[in-house]
């Protein structure tokens, strides 16, 4: 295989060599090109003609069966095989017997290798496995371009046969172009036949033990998921970790003369050629698993960490995964990041969070990404549509290079107006904030030119933590992130966990409706320890400083107070042990539940301020669930009935001279932030990201004008007043 010559003659030398040790009269290679078709490559016995002027069909012929099936076949009367196609142009009519078996890399079929012989021959099982594994160093061959220079032969066609577009779920926005990384490296096998076979044997043992060992800890460690769903999948890997029959082919993939990595890789490809064909999806799924699985066996073998994050990184890096946890993108140095593509993944997952958190562009739900992509493949990621284009072409390039620079553009602009104070035509100043969670959002804080941040979810820190943190790690915490802002207020929101944040480690019973079960406040009630001891925490770091803190979900006013009666033994506390205690405390109500709307007069008294949680809010005022696809999106925020609400709680507030300010993610879409404005909100906490387009809004608002416009229209009919409200922007140039 190493000798010199055209990629032919290499082809050919190696089918001649193949027919004579395994005395077959014919053995032929066929590839797969672009257009799904099988071509005739190199053949011994058969026409010399044939070359190059044969061509099978997916599923048609023998070969087309063999590619269709990625199985290999063995007949000893081929002719009457249902599948048979006669091909005359390769003089094939003398033959019986076929034996063929599938080139494999990866799982992907890239050919066919077959023999044939004259007589009716039963091929013995030790003679598939050694064409199957002569096919496997072929393929590694034809894929690195060695043996059949594909590239040259095929260019243009190649490059379209991977090139995709994909469409799935937007949920971070941006746009990156730049090179893929597969989160978990593919590892391709590279040296096939073993030297010493008893070594290999030994070598796969232990790697199993490993693997073992990986899996139990996995399920009885700190970092096992939420129970039950993770906790399943867990369960099947240790069921297939532990399986005798995918133990024992292993060992007889490796006793056929494997190394122990092509052993894997082997029974692997079979593994996925049986799956493939399942039609029942959960089994399809489990393909996923055992991939994985395989995957940290060799990882196990070759000694290299199971993730790309160590790695040398791309400067454009954009990560390709099936799914990960929050703390492994964490993992990447951020300033080489540019995307995160995954095969699952939702909206509300907390690897999303801290996708948004970082600001690179996400795509959820991706369908197969992970097998059709190779390491340092080309990739687009459109995070504002869920597009993900791999290998494009110089156009799709072009135009999207053109939308990035639009964008840096835009953002260069928004940077213009960082140190503008926020205040409209008519001399009304809106104090922008932002909402914070990580760490890594506080640079936002100062980039963005905000007021300070509106609403810190301290959920996620104990999101994306392995176990309950300790009291001494969120002061650490609080600290930090009081430091990080020097001046500016931050507004801490006491733990707001359930619904569709479940901590781990927090026995959760599972609900029917969890957005309406036992969540945020209502935990904090029945658990006090947790909330005393995270009010403890912010007290302490707080510590001669201003604290701000509200509590999430309230529904009515006695729970509130009760709160409020939590905070103030742990300011007892800290009188009696002669501990400071902040400068100035203010508390405060979300307004997330509409119940609490119709308390004002008894909870204002009571409150240093009310800040409104939309998302939540108006999921309720709907009874329509924000996260579910067929209803998230059939009510308009827009709408006469929600703003009427809005404009009764400012209105209620501004008679108990209370500050009220909106952090749902409405106040962050500058045609909403606009309408909020006009109903006379005068602080809106928002994504970073949003402070330049509402800021750019304010500037050119007339609050006044637009104020009369919404009076004029709260009791009409109309289910929405998005489109006047457009209307209204457009006729009074308000950049939107
Ligand atoms: C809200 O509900 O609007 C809110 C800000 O809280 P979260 O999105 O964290 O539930
Ligand atoms: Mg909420």
């Amino acid at each position: 295989m190493a000798q010199s010559g055209s990629a032919d003659d290499r082809l050919q030398a190696v089918v001649r060599l193949i027919a004579s040790n395994m005395v077959a009269e014919v053995c032929s290679i066929y590839l797969l090109q672009p257009d799904n078709r099988l071509e005739l490559f190199a053949t011994e016995g058969l026409r010399a003609e044939a070359v190059h002027n044969t061509f099978l069909a997916l599923g048609e012929g023998l070969v087309g069966t063999v590619a269709q099936t990625a199985r290999p076949l063995a007949l000893s009367h081929a002719q009457q095989h249902p599948a048979f196609a006669h091909r005359p142009e390769t003089g094939e009519d003398p033959y019986l017997s076929y034996l063929g078996v599938p080139l494999l890399r990866s799982g992907r079929v890239l050919g066919v290798l077959a023999v044939q012989n004259a007589t009716t021959r039963a091929y013995k099982l030790e003679e598939m496995e050694a064409l199957e594994t002569v096919a496997m160093v072929l393929a590694e061959m034809v894929a690195s371009g060695e043996l059949v220079n594909l590239a040259a032969l095929h260019e243009a066609e190649l490059v379209d046969d991977r090139a995709m577009h994909h469409h799935g779920v937007a949920i971070s926005e941006g746009i990156a172009l730049g090179h893929a990384v597969l989160h978990q490296p593919r590892f391709h096998v590279t040296k096939i036949i073993a030297e010493d076979t008893g070594e290999e044997l030994g070598r796969i043992e232990e790697a199993i033990g490993q693997l073992r060992a990986q899996v139990d800890a996995m399920l009885s460690g700190d970092n096992l998921g939420r129970a039950g769903e993770h906790r399943e999948i867990l369960e099947t890997y240790r069921m297939f970790a532990n399986d005798r029959g995918w133990l024992a082919r292993l060992r007889e993939a490796i006793e056929s003369g494997l190394t122990a990595e092509a052993a894997v890789e082997r029974v692997q490809n079979e593994t996925r050629a049986r799956l493939m064909r399942q039609t029942d999806p959960y089994l399809r799924e489990r393909l996923h698993d055992l991939d994985d699985l395989a995957n940290r066996l060799l990882s196990h073998l070759v000694g290299v960490p199971l993730t790309a994050a160590g790695d040398d990184l791309p400067t454009d890096a954009i990560i390709i995964a099936r799914n990960m946890g929050p703390a492994e993108l964490l993992d990447y140095d951020s300033d080489k990041l540019r995307a995160l593509v995954l095969e699952e993944g939702s909206a509300t997952a907390h690897v999303s969070i801290v996708a948004r958190a970082l600001g690179i562009p996400m795509i959820g739900r991706v369908e197969g990404i992970t097998d059709l992509l190779e390491a340092g493949d080309a990739v687009i990621a459109d995070g504002d549509t869920g597009e993900v284009y791999a290998l494009p072409s110089s156009e799709i390039v072009d135009s999207y290079s053109e939308k990035a620079r639009f964008r840096a553009k835009r953002q260069a602009q928004f940077r213009e107006l960082r140190d503008k104070p926020a205040v409209t035509k008519d001399g009304i100043a809106v104090s922008l904030t932002i909402n914070a969670g990580l760490m890594v959002d506080l640079p936002h804080l100062h980039e963005a030119g905000a007021d300070g941040i509106g609403l810190f979810r301290t959920e996620l820190q104990f999101l994306i933590a392995s176990a309950m943190p300790k009291l001494s790690e969120q002061q650490a915490f609080y600290t930090e992130v009081l430091d990080e802002a020097g001046d500016k207020p931050v507004t801490f929101r006491t733990l707001d966990v359930g619904g569709d944040k479940v901590l781990p480690y927090l026995a959760h019973a599972k609900e029917e409706n969890p957005a309406l079960g036992w969540r945020a406040i209502r935990i904090a009630l029945d658990r006090p320890g947790l909330l005393r001891y995270q009010l403890r925490a912010l007290l302490q770091a707080a510590a001669g400083r201003n604290l701000r803190l509200m509590f999430p979900m309230v529904a009515q006013v006695s729970e509130f107070q009760a709160a409020r009666e939590l905070l103030d033994k742990e300011l007892a506390r800290l009188q009696r042990l002669g501990h400071p205690r902040p400068l100035d405390i203010k508390v405060g109500s979300m307004l997330e539940v509409p119940s609490l709307a119709w308390q004002l007069d008894a909870l204002l008294p009571l409150v240093d301020f009310i800040s409104i949680g939309s998302n939540d809010l108006l999921q309720f005022f709907f009874a329509s669930d924000r996260g579910n696809p067929r209803v998230g999106d059939r009510y308009d925020l827009l709408s006469p009935a929600v703003l009427s609400f809005l404009q009764h709680v400012v209105a209620q507030c501004g008679v108990h001279d209370v500050p009220v300010s909106l952090c749902g993610e409405m106040a962050g879409r500058p045609l909403e932030a606009m309408t909020l404005v006009a109903l006379g909100f005068r602080t809106l906490s928002i994504p970073p990201a949003a402070v330049g387009p509402v800021k750019a809004m304010i500037l050119e608002l007339d609050a006044g004008k637009l104020a009369d416009f919404v009076n004029e229209r709260l009791s009409l009919p109309d289910s929405s007043l998005r489109s006047q409200l457009a209307e209204f922007a457009f006729d009074n140039k308000i950049p939107l």
